[in-house]
């Protein structure tokens, strides 16, 4: 069968900073080396690349999982284009096709079925036929988006200009250009790349699937620490509207932390979470189809399956009681806050209109005063 055609931008693309990346700079760091302010501007850089990526193209235009001032809004746009990950309208018309039809190695556009390779960065350099290329019609809300729109149209010059002029600047800065330009510019560019590409191919192959079977993302400790939390991908996945991946303290998932602390200075608002209860109910409901399939190979199976069954109806009335319960409390405690809150304001009054009246007293006695 004729293999489909290479996109010979993309192939040269990969192979030459990979080369530089693995050759060059090992090179540099022996021959000549590395200072740490280079080391951390690039650490820096990598992290900005990544966050541009999780926090904006993926879950805040992707996904719309929380609003965004517009000055984050053209950090992320700014930053997606030093990732070199096509535009965000681009890629979330991408990634909204993944999401729709995951798995479906006809539609997927990154397809897990189709492999590690093809979904880590096959999909990226041949032209393969039946994947269509993307009209933007299932990212209408983002059209309507101007900064979405302007990354869009400048997207070649943007990427050019932070690509080079970033590592450049910071060349200049440090007084080493080309060391510079290998780190900030070349190993991060791969790093940030893998990094991104990692969600696609082992997150849908490598971890556990605790909240739902439907379609192969897994979730997965390791790949959070490296794609700044999004290796949460079962989660994500069954849950798309949450601004969160890792929804326990423990889980590292620095996106989050930084949408929800953006959301304490006003940079972002009305993050989206799904009820705890629905979480609750998709994992027991997951628990009780592993323990179901086990428990048929038991000689007592019939016995066992009722009672599982039974229980898990059990815990399903629990669940529905303790959340409504819960919700009821937190309803409560956010009244007494308001209650709080009108009092001291009415105290406050009080105290404002006390001292008006005092004050016009004087005033009015001083008048009297004078005309007796
Ligand atoms: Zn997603
Ligand atoms: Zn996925």
């Amino acid at each position: 069968m004729q293999q489909a055609p290479l996109i010979w931008t993309n192939v040269l693309l990969f192979s030459i900073t990979t080369l530089v990346a693995v050759i060059g700079v090992p090179w540099y760091a022996l021959t000549v080396g590395f200072g740490w302010f280079e080391i951390s501007a690039t650490i820096l850089c990598l992290g900005y690349c990544g966050m541009s990526i999780t926090a904006g193209y993926h879950r805040l235009w992707a996904h719309k999982t929380y609003d965004a001032h517009p000055l984050l809004q053209w950090l992320f746009a700014i930053g997606g284009a030093f990732a070199l990950q096509n535009s965000a309208l681009h890629w979330s018309a991408d990634h909204r096709v993944h999401h729709k039809h995951v798995d479906n190695n006809d539609k997927d556009p990154y397809s897990a079925g189709r492999g590690f390779w093809y979904s880590h960065i096959g999909w990226m350099l041949r032209d393969y036929p039946g994947v269509e290329k993307p009209d933007y019609n299932n990212c209408r809300d983002l059209q309507k988006n101007r900064i979405v729109m302007w990354q869009h149209r400048n997207y070649l010059c943007l990427a050019i200009a932070t690509n080079f002029g970033i590592p450049l600047l910071l060349g200049l800065i440090s007084g080493n250009i080309l060391g510079m330009l290998l780190l900030a510019g070349v190993l991060r560019l791969v790093l940030s790349h893998h990094f991104t590409f990692f969600i696609n191919s082992l997150a849908h192959i490598w971890g556990s699937q605790p909240y739902t079977e439907q379609n192969s993302a897994r979730d997965n400790g390791v790949l959070a620490l490296l794609t700044y939390g999004e290796g949460y991908h079962n989660f994500h996945h069954i849950f798309e509207s949450d601004y969160r991946n890792g929804i326990k303290w423990y889980q590292f998932d620095p996106t989050k932390w930084l949408i929800k602390t953006a959301s304490w200075v006003g940079l972002t608002r009305n993050l989206r979470t799904v009820p705890e209860e629905r979480i609750a109910q998709a994992r027991a409901k997951m628990q009780l189809q592993r323990a179901m399939a086990k428990v048929k190979q038991r000689p007592n199976a019939e016995q066992l399956l009722r009672l599982l069954e039974q229980e898990y109806e059990l815990l399903l009335a629990r669940m529905q009681d303790y959340y409504q319960v819960k919700k009821q409390l937190l309803q409560q405690r956010r009244q007494q806050l308001v209650a709080q809150y009108q009092a001291v304001d009415f105290k406050q009054s009080y105290r404002e209109f006390k001292q008006h009246l005092q004050q016009q007293q004087q005033h009015w006695q001083r008048l009297i005063g004078a005309f007796s």
